[in-house]
């Protein structure tokens, strides 16, 4: 089969189903080794037949509501690869943003002590940790924080990953706090893909989401370094009513906004 073939057959399958035509794409090229627009070039190349049973499957199982990333087994996050399973939630690009302004934050401080609070697959932290950063990191998950620690050698940073539920076991000092916490409240619209296949515990959080939220800023003080920062990671229509609580904790708050131009990030000192 040529790649033109196996295009043809599965985009408008993709289609059909509502889900995304750039996953079909992703899925081949990926699997081909195809930078990005390269497998433009190839269109009319037979595929090996090997790749091509690959390709199948890997697409089978994206038409059946299952994620290409997880299909994969990574995905890209400010320019790095990073390993994803299902422990892991799927790095967004939304998240970059954080990223971005965490690092501006850090730009400030000499030698900053970060630590990435939920870290997940370790995107974060990893970005940072590219950067030249400090950066420890924790999660309630043991299973994410090998996925994290394997992360962290793919990229070849050295983070110190341990497990913790928020920030109960801290026991160093930071000066910046970077996190994207759960804070879908129960109950909230989730796409399906997300839903069935994502974990509930990197998602969902009570108190309309904002629970733990809530539960950092009450132990901030005790882990940051006076002068610290914390950045959050926020839903779209959070900012106001987060902005009350966090004001009870803390003097300044400010709100950034991502690409789409919805409120995304927090900072707070
Ligand atoms: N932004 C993610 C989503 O929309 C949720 C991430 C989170 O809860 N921290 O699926």
């Amino acid at each position: 089969m040529r790649y033109i073939e196996l295009l043809n057959k599965y985009l408008p399958l993709a289609k059909l189903k509502g889900l995304e035509e750039e996953a079909v794409k992703l899925i081949i090229s990926e699997i081909a080794g195809y930078y990005q627009t390269e497998i433009y070039l190839h269109y009319n190349d037979v595929i090996p037949h090997k790749l091509e049973k690959k390709m199948v499957s890997g697409i089978e199982k994206y038409l059946t509501g299952y994620p290409a990333q997880y299909i994969l087994g990574y995905t890209y996050f400010y320019g790095t690869k990073i390993l994803v399973n299902e422990n892991v939630l799927i790095p967004r690009f939304d998240t970059e943003v954080v990223v971005d302004f965490a690092l501006k934050v850090a730009k400030a401080y000499h030698n900053p002590h970060i630590l990435d609070v939920c870290c997940g697959s370790g995107a974060i932290a990893i970005a940072m940790a590219k950067e030249g950063y400090h950066v420890d990191g924790l999660d309630i998950s043991k299973k994410a924080l090998k996925v994290a620690n394997e992360n962290a050698l793919l990229n070849n940073v050295k983070i110190h990953f341990f497990e913790s539920d928020l920030l109960r076991n801290v026991k160093e000092k930071y000066d910046i706090l970077v996190t994207n916490p759960p804070y879908i409240a129960k109950g909230e619209y989730v796409d399906k893909m997300v839903l069935d296949n994502e974990p509930h515990l990197a998602l969902f959080s009570d108190n309309d989401g904002l629970e733990h939220y809530h539960n950092i800023l009450k132990d901030a003080s005790r882990v940051l370094n006076p002068g610290g920062t914390i950045v959050f990671e926020i839903a779209y229509n959070k900012a106001e009513v987060l902005k009350n609580l966090v004001l009870m904790y803390f003097k300044n708050v400010h709100v950034e906004k991502d690409f789409a131009g919805n409120d995304r990030v927090m900072i707070i000192n």
